[in-house]
C-alpha cells in the first residue's frame, strides 16, 4: 500500500515514510492510494473479535511490508489493551465508550498505535527517534503516554507554563522514563514556534532523528477506524439501519469512521456533531467551506475553526458534495443545549455524559427524530476529565477513575526553559 499527498497525487510514499514524515513535504496530508474492501468472512467474524484482533486484520492491509505480521500483532495487542464497550443508554441508543485508555480520551487509541509503529521503525534503523511535541493540554499527554516505555523513542513535550489545567500538568509531568516535559516561559504559540524552528535547524537534525507526532499522522487516523467495526460487531440487532454520531473538532475521528464505511462497514449515515465551531455543519448545509477562528466552549477539545482532516474527508469523496451529504449529516449545539442534555440524560437514565459525548448524543437524537434507525454516539472522554462542568450541571460527585487518580499523586518533574530558540537547542544538544 502506498500513500499520496492530498496536495499532489503524483508522488507516492510507503507507510513507513508517511508515518515518519507525518505531513507530506508539500504540506498535504497522506492518504492511502486505495481503500481495501473487507470481505464477508471478516464481517461475520466481527461479533467474536476483540478490538486488537480487529486492529490487526484491518491495519495489515495498510502497513504493507513495512512491519512484519508478528510485529504488527504485537503492536495491536499492546496498543489496544483496554476496553471500548458499547453501552445502551436508551432503547436503541448506544454510547461507544472510548475513554478507558491511560488519558481517559479516545485519542489514546491513535496515539498508542502510532507510537508503537514508530518504535518498530526505530528498532529497524537502530537509530533513536526523538519526538518533539508542543501541546496546549490534552494532545501532549495522549501522545506522551502512548510512547511511555517504547524502546528507541524519546519524547520531549513543550507546554506553556501556567497555561494548562492542574490535571493536564500532572499528566504531562509525572510520566518519567523516556518522557521529558519542558515548561516554556511563554504561550502555546511560542511552544509551537520553537518546535517548528527545531525541525528546520539543519545542524540539530544532523545530530538527532527528530519526528513530530501530530494529530494528522496517518498512523493516528487508521486505528480510529477500528472501534467502528468493534461497535457494529457488538450490536445484537443489525437488521435496521445504523447511524453513528461523532462529536468532532479536527474531524480525525469522523474520518476514521468514513474509512471503515469505505472498507464495507454497513453504516448508513454519519452525523458530524459540533459545538459552536460549526464550520463543517455549515459546509454540509451550504456547500461552502469557510474556515474561521475558533470560539471557546465547554467541549473545548472540539474548539477548532479550521479542521485539519477536512482535506481527507474531501479526498474520500473526490470532492463530490452530493456524495458527501448523502453519507454525512451535520448538527451543532450551544453550551446551553449541551448542559441541558447532560442533565436530561442523567435524570432520565442515570448515565453521565461528558460535554463532548453530550454533543454526539444531541446530534444523534436530532437525526433519530425524523429517521428510524439504531443509533450509536461516541463518548470521547471520561466525564471526570470535565469534572467541574459536569458536577455543576448534575449536582452529583463524579468519581475520578483510579488510573487518572494515580497520576495526580505523583511528583511533578519538568525542566523550565525560556521562549528563545537558543534555550531549546541548548537543551536538545545536551541530551
Ligand atoms: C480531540 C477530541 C474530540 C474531537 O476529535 P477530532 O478527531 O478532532 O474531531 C472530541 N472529544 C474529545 C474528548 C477529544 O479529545
Amino acid at each position: 500500500m502506498k500513500y499520496f499527498s492530498t496536495n499532489n497525487k503524483g508522488l507516492r510514499y510507503s507507510f513507513k515514510e508517511a508515518v515518519i514524515k507525518g505531513l507530506a513535504p508539500d504540506e498535504g496530508l497522506f492518504f492511502p492510494e486505495s481503500i481495501p474492501h473487507l470481505g464477508n468472512d471478516f464481517f461475520s467474524r466481527l461479533p467474536n473479535m476483540s478490538l486488537s484482533e480487529i486492529g490487526y486484520e484491518v491495519s495489515k492491509h495498510f502497513v504493507g511490508e513495512d512491519i512484519t505480521d508478528t510485529v504488527l500483532k504485537e503492536i495491536t495487542r499492546d496498543a489496544l489493551n483496554f476496553e471500548t464497550p458499547l453501552v445502551e443508554v436508551e432503547k436503541e441508543v448506544y454510547s461507544l465508550e472510548l475513554f478507558y485508555g491511560p488519558t481517559c480520551a479516545f485519542k489514546d487509541v491513535g496515539a498508542r498505535f502510532m507510537s508503537r509503529c514508530l518504535g518498530a521503525f526505530a528498532k529497524q534503523s537502530k537509530r533513536k527517534i526523538t519526538i518533539l511535541v508542543a501541546t496546549s493540554g490534552d494532545t501532549g499527554s495522549a501522545v506522551a503516554n502512548g510512547f511511555l516505555g517504547v524502546e528507541g523513542v524519546d519524547v520531549i513535550i513543550l507546554y506553556p507554563k501556567n497555561k494548562v489545567s492542574e490535571i493536564q500538568e500532572q499528566q504531562l509531568t509525572t510520566m518519567g522514563k523516556n518522557i521529558t516535559a519542558l515548561e516554556v516561559n511563554g504561550t502555546f504559540d511560542d511552544c509551537q514556534a520553537l518546535v517548528k524552528m527545531a525541525f528546520v535547524d539543519e545542524d540539530l537534525n544532523k545530530k538527532m532523528n527528530l519526528t513530530s507526532a501530530n494529530s494528522i499522522n496517518i498512523a493516528r487516523l487508521l486505528p480510529q477506524s477500528f472501534y467502528y467495526f468493534y461497535a457494529w460487531g457488538q450490536l445484537k440487532d443489525k437488521e435496521k439501519e445504523i447511524v453513528i454520531s461523532v462529536p468532532s473538532g479536527n474531524y480525525g475521528n469522523l474520518t476514521g469512521g468514513l474509512l471503515a464505511k469505505q472498507m464495507g462497514l454497513p453504516i448508513s449515515v454519519f452525523i458530524a456533531s459540533a459545538n459552536k465551531n460549526k464550520v463543517v455543519p455549515d459546509y454540509l448545509a451550504s456547500g461552502k467551506y469557510e474556515p474561521r477562528s475558533s470560539f471557546s466552549t465547554i467541549s473545548n477539545a472540539m474548539d477548532v475553526g479550521a479542521p485539519s482532516n477536512f482535506a481527507r474527508m474531501m479526498e474520500m469523496y473526490q470532492k463530490e458534495y452530493k456524495q458527501v451529504i448523502r453519507d454525512i449529516k451535520g448538527a451543532w449545539f450551544s453550551d446551553q443545549e449541551t448542559k441541558h442534555a447532560i442533565l436530561d440524560v442523567y435524570e432520565r437514565t442515570g448515565y453521565i455524559l461528558d460535554p463532548h459525548g453530550a454533543i454526539g448524543y444531541l446530534g444523534l437524537k436530532k437525526h433519530l427524530r425524523s429517521n428510524s434507525a439504531i443509533g450509536i454516539f461516541l463518548e470521547t472522554a471520561h466525564p471526570a476529565k470535565f469534572k467541574g462542568t459536569v458536577e455543576e450541571v448534575i449536582n452529583v460527585d463524579v468519581e475520578i477513575p483510579t488510573y487518572l487518580k494515580e497520576c495526580l499523586e505523583k511528583e511533578k518533574q519538568s525542566v523550565v526553559i525560556g521562549k528563545d530558540y537558543a534555550d531549546l537547542s541548548a537543551f536538545l544538544l545536551r541530551k
